[in-house]
């Protein structure tokens, strides 16, 4: 499989450090409120690419944090943890916070036919590894106090920004400049541990060589990460807006502590925009929920067709109308497939030779292009030359990387009328009155309905 690799700024092969073994560490969600539909564009996107490993033969282990302390609102290390700030709005504690959020997130996840993480882990269940990453870097001599906290000093770290690219550095480090305290080397320098404030009483801190407090956003994925797979590992995912801070962060982490290189593959998502290229995101308040589009009667399923639209690398604009084009293509998929399944009755035929799969392997083999996986489900299913057996069999391949759940029967609300007329005319064929029979069909059919005869009886779906 080739991948865009953001490391490297190129197309690259992929190559595990274990054979057939692929190690992913994806960074999780900030579990202070729901997550948006643009932080769910990124997962579903992941999911992608892990079912996708898994088909090509990969045996995948799949690591996510979940944020549970020490995201601040600014990125500054300034500004409150978003944690205290969830606990304020909601009058709740930050822990039953994290605990309701962590919830909500999973069951946006699992309606979206996201796989579940083979590690799923809380930045505060690993407090005491993540002492030890610092210590680690305390003893290589990349750390300073101040008077709020343990910083990084990223002069120190000669490949500082190799992610983000050279030429991005001077950007990033002109960013920071403008928070910067008085007390950082330098600009681009981070908490690896803050100071509770005195006389202020946290709900979430603890103790720690360097005094009571709490970690820094950055120091969790480098700590869990290495925990589940290993100083070096094959993969690492997450949002674009992660280069340049939060993941070139974690590689001055990792790679300051052991020496050795942190991961092989980067592999980031575009964003999710609204209006002309407008970020989403919670704090400028654009936001909309998973609920925000089932409460208008779609399947969170519609919302997963509609981001295999678009190229992870591109940017995907969002709006009602395309996600009731995406309802609307869902639907006439899955009574395609049901077409197909029904006269096939039921009974798939293996066509590992069909060159429908070969070109579906190499789509998805080549940097993830997931449109065109899309696509070729469609010709599958509409090639009058291939057998239905056959087209029964490719779409359940096909599902297993795209997981639009379109062996699900779409629920068309039969009118009571119609289904009347419907058994009444099962019933003039039953007693071979197949003029009234007809003629029944024919009024059926000027309502709006066609009724078609299938092994399992007769079934009623919109003209
Ligand atoms: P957070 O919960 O803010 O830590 O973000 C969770 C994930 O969503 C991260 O991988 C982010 O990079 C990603 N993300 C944030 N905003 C967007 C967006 N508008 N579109 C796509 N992904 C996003
Ligand atoms: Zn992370």
């Amino acid at each position: 499989m080739r991948l865009y690799n953001t490391l490297t700024k190129k197309e690259e092969e992929l190559k595990p450090i274990k054979q057939g073994e692929i190690g992913i560490y994806a960074c999780g969600p900030t579990v202070y409120h729901y997550a948006h539909i643009g932080n769910l564009r990124t997962y579903i996107l992941e999911d992608f690419l892990r079912r996708s490993l898994e088909y090509i033969g990969f045996k995948v282990k799949h690591v996510m944090n979940i944020t549970d302390v020490g995201h601040l609102t600014s990125d500054a290390d300034e500004g409150e943890d978003k944690m205290e700030l969830g606990s304020k709005r909601e009058g709740k504690s930050a822990w039953e916070i994290a605990d309701f959020y962590t919830r909500a997130f999973f069951k946006d996840f699992d309606s979206l036919n996201c796989l579940r993480p083979t590690i799923s882990c809380k930045a505060t269940d690993h407090i005491a590894d993540m002492i030890e990453l610092v210590k680690k870097l305390e003893k290589n001599g990349y750390t300073y106090r101040t008077s709020d906290g343990i910083y990084y000093d990223t002069s120190k770290f000669a490949n500082y920004g190799i992610l983000a690219g050279k030429a991005n550095l001077e950007g990033i480090k002109a960013g920071a400049r403008i928070e910067f305290s008085k007390e950082k080397r330098n600009p681009t320098d981070f908490a690896l541990w803050k100071f509770s404030k005195e006389g202020e009483k946290r709900q979430m801190e603890w103790d720690s060589p360097w005094g009571k407090g709490f970690p820094g956003w950055h120091i969790e994925c480098s700590a869990m990460s290495m925990k589940y797979l290993g100083e070096t590992f094959d993969m690492h995912l997450g949002g674009i807006d992660h280069v340049a801070i939060h993941h070139t962060n974690e590689i001055a982490q990792a790679e300051g502590a052991t020496g050795k290189k942190f991961v092989n593959h980067w592999v980031h998502m575009e964003f999710l925009v609204i209006g002309s290229s407008e970020k989403m995101s919670k704090s400028a308040g654009n936001f909309l929920t998973l609920n925000s589009i089932v409460e208008k009667g779609y399947s969170p399923l519609v919302y997963r067709y509609f981001c295999s639209q678009a190229h992870y690398r591109k940017q995907l604009e969002f709006s009602f109308e395309a996600i009731a084009a995406a309802d609307r293509a869902l639907k006439n998929l899955r009574n395609l497939v049901l077409d197909v399944f029904e006269k096939a009755q039921g009974k798939p035929e293996e066509a590992f030779d069909c060159d429908k799969l070969l070109k579906f392997k190499k789509a998805i083999e080549d940097d993830l292009n997931i449109p065109m996986a899309v696509s070729i489900l469609w010709e599958t299913l509409r090639d009058n030359s291939l057998a239905n057996s056959k087209k029964m069999w490719l779409a359940m391949e096909f599902e297993k990387v795209l997981a639009f759940g379109i062996f699900e029967k779409e629920k068309e609300d039969v009118p009571a009328e119609i289904i009347a007329l419907s058994n009444e005319r099962w019933e003039a064929k039953k007693n071979k009155d197949f003029a009234r029979a007809d003629a029944l069909r024919e009024k059926i059919k000027s309502l709006g309905w066609l009724v078609e005869d299938t092994a399992q009886g007769p079934r009623v779906k919109k003209a």
